[in-house]
């Protein structure tokens, strides 16, 4: 059993990230979506809505499952008993924290990431851009999933 996480914050999770885990599922048995909690940083979502929206994106894919977690990814990854980490790539801004923090977490448990290049028409797609339109009060409803409502 091939069995990988995708952690990060999504806030709120997008189409961006939908695309990267339907797309892990042609080579993974199994993703578990983790949703990062520990940062300092504050939120516009809850946790518990972050965890409804994700569920709700994925109800009729049993492969998927989705937990939030406080701990370093590395110990997530092997608390779910997963050998991978899954994330995707948008552009060269992406490529040195993605590296830096894989080099990390091989050399900490041998866990391997396996990056995946965003499609580009979802490559201008951010959860920061997603935030700030709702702040002025735009519908995002074409950032997100089908089947999410906010
Ligand atoms: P983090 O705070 O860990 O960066 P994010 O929620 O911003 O968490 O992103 C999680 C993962 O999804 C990261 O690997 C990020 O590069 C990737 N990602 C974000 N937006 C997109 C997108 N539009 N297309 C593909 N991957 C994306």
């Amino acid at each position: 059993m091939k069995r990988a996480i995708f952690p990060g914050t999504f806030d709120p999770f997008t189409i961006g990230h939908y695309s990267i885990v339907l797309r892990g599922l042609s080579f993974f048995d199994e993703i578990v979506i983790g949703i990062g909690t520990n940062q300092a940083k504050k939120t516009l979502f809850s946790v518990d809505k972050r965890l409804e929206m994700i569920q709700q994106a994925f109800e009729h894919e049993p492969r998927v499952k989705v937990f939030a977690y406080n701990s370093l990814t590395v110990d997530f990854a092997l608390s779910v008993d997963a050998d991978f980490v899954l994330r995707g790539l948008r552009s060269v801004g992406d490529f040195e924290y993605e590296r830096t923090v894989a080099d990390a977490n091989r050399t900490l448990t041998g866990i391997e990431t396996v990056i995946l290049f965003t499609e580009s028409k979802y490559s201008y797609i951010s959860s920061t851009v997603a935030r700030d339109l709702i702040s002025y009060g735009k519908d995002i409803s074409k950032f997100l999933p089908p089947n999410v409502k906010l």
